[in-house]
């Protein structure tokens, strides 16, 4: 292997710092461990408050600029580093280099746009409607920010985090998933390496994530807590944030439906489900998770589906013919299994597509059809190479059911054109839709859930925000 595993201590204040215990990071494709990760307390997590606090007084101060540059500098680093970001990822998450390039460019993008972000703040300057005043609007970076994040994503969901939250002027803790904490050092030492002050960008990594998260949201020093992982913790953590009305950003879990209606093209259709189905292996909050497709193109749909997964070849994601890596665990990937088990015993007709190696955490992909709506496949957030396949007669019925689920991240339509998509679109119950495509993120664009799938808004013009405090002056002009 070409990667040589970096500093593997937690950064606070700057420095890189050791604890007396450590965790090891395994390599999902093998078993084996590639690193010894620093394993952070409470203690440590607090430290990472004082630095991030007193940080705060003088980075807040910054022009917008400066930050700008930084970010800029730390876009390019990742830029002409991206082969080894790539890597990095797959020896860790498992997943294959391909889809780890796209996330390296994708977690990569997030600096530039921000750094672009950074000095287009707007503010506000008007009468009041009676004109007894003047009504001016400013922004202020909000304060010290705890950033957490999943393991699925472990580059990009960093850099949408430290992206806006560094241009926004804030101070930072990064805590990043225990199963992949490599990738997220690395990234917190590209922003280092860029020239981010002392304090300003801190990462703690623990395997006590509870505890140590708990001391640092009852600090109240700390002004808001960005989670992106399950809606279960991410429950935790609104309640603890209540605790001291501190502000949440919440990207939390998915159960995204993709519709296929009457007239759509079943080609075009199929090469979306793959994207939308097998990026990233199945373990995207976007993933779809069950897909509903009209009656008349339904086995079409299906047969033309199973032969493109089937030809997916299965090995280390770090082979570059490899299209579908490891899980990122065996604990994972037996998650998933026993849900495959639960859609059998239900009556679902599973069809397993490949054969995978059997040693490491593989999984071939499974497509189940003749799935009843209301199924365990449509109610639980699949996470993995499995993909449910429902028949319905009407558009309506489809609606209905693409709907009827707690979360609201984001679904797929598929019409015969985008008028019948943007249609369709607007009746769904979800933050985002992508019409006649199997992708939407951007980090342009805002990223975000409605229902139990989040709070707030990442990339596109909003991400800034999430980090910044609205200020009101009333002026006697
Ligand atoms: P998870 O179990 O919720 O963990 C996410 C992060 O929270 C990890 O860093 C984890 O640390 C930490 N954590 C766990 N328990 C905690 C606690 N009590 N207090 C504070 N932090 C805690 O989620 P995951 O399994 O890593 O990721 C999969 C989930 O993320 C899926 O539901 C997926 O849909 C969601 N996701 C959402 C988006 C989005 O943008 N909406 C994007 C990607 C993923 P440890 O690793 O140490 O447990």
């Amino acid at each position: 292997m070409s990667i040589k595993i970096g500093s593997v201590d937690l950064l606070i204040d700057g420095q890189w710092t050791k604890t007396g215990n450590s965790f090891p990071v395994y390599n999902p494709a093998d078993t084996s461990v590639l690193a010894e990760v620093a394993d952070a307390t409470a203690k440590d997590g607090i430290a990472a408050v004082d630095a991030a606090d007193e940080a705060f007084k003088t980075f807040s101060q910054t022009s917008a600029r400066y930050r700008a540059e930084i970010l800029r500098k730390a876009f390019e680093i990742m830029t002409a580093e991206i082969d080894y970001c790539a890597e990095l990822i797959s020896l860790e998450n498992g997943k294959a280099l391909k889809d780890a390039k796209a996330e390296a460019v994708y977690a990569t993008e997030f600096f530039r746009w921000f750094s672009e972000e950074a000095s287009r703040v707007p503010g506000d300057f008007r009468y009041a409607p009676n004109k007894d005043k003047t009504i001016i609007t400013d922004h202020r970076p909000i304060g010290v920010a705890a950033l957490i994040t999943p393991w699925n994503f472990p580059a990009a969901m960093a850099t949408r985090k430290i992206g806006p939250a560094f241009a926004a002027g804030c101070t930072m803790i990064l805590k990043p998933a225990s199963e992949t904490p490599l990738t997220a050092i690395w990234v917190a030492d590209v922003m280092k390496r860029a020239g981010a002050p002392d304090g300003v960008v801190n990462v703690i990594t623990t395997s006590k994530s509870s505890e140590v998260m708990s001391a640092m949201m009852s600090d109240k020093r700390v002004k808001t807590v960005s989670f992106t992982g399950s809606t279960y913790v991410g429950k935790i953590l609104l309640r603890q944030a209540a605790e001291s009305v501190m502000k949440a950003s919440m990207e939390l879990g998915g159960n995204a439906p993709f519709v296929v209606l009457e007239g759509a093209d079943v080609d075009q259709a199929v090469a979306g489900a793959m994207v939308a189905k097998m990026r990233n292996g199945g373990a995207a909050c976007t993933a779809a998770n069950r897909f509903y497709i009209h009656e008349s193109i339904s086995k079409e749909f299906s047969q033309k589906f199973t032969t493109a997964l089937g030809a997916l070849k299965v090995g280390p994601g770090v082979n570059a013919d490899t299209e579908l890596g490891a899980m990122v665990s065996i604990k994972e990937r037996d998650k998933i299994l026993e849900l495959v088990e639960k859609a059998r015993a239900e009556g679902g007709d599973v069809v397993s597509t490949s054969i995978v190696p059997t040693t490491g955490a593989y999984l071939s992909p499974y497509i189940v059809s003749g799935v009843k709506h209301g199924s365990i496949l449509t109610k639980e957030e699949i996470f993995g190479p499995v993909a449910p396949i429902v028949e319905f007669n009407k558009e309506s019925e489809a609606i209905a059911m693409a709907n009827d689920t707690e979360y609201g991240l984001i679904s797929y339509v598929y019409g015969k054109d985008a008028a019948v998509g943007i249609r369709v679109a607007r009746q769904m119950e979800t933050g985002m839709v992508a019409i006649n495509r199997g992708i939407a993120s951007d980090p342009a664009a805002p990223f975000g859930g409605m229902k139990e799938s989040g709070l707030g808004r990442e990339g596109g013009f909003a991400g800034i925000h999430e980090f910044l405090e609205p200020q009101y002056f009333a002026v006697d002009l």
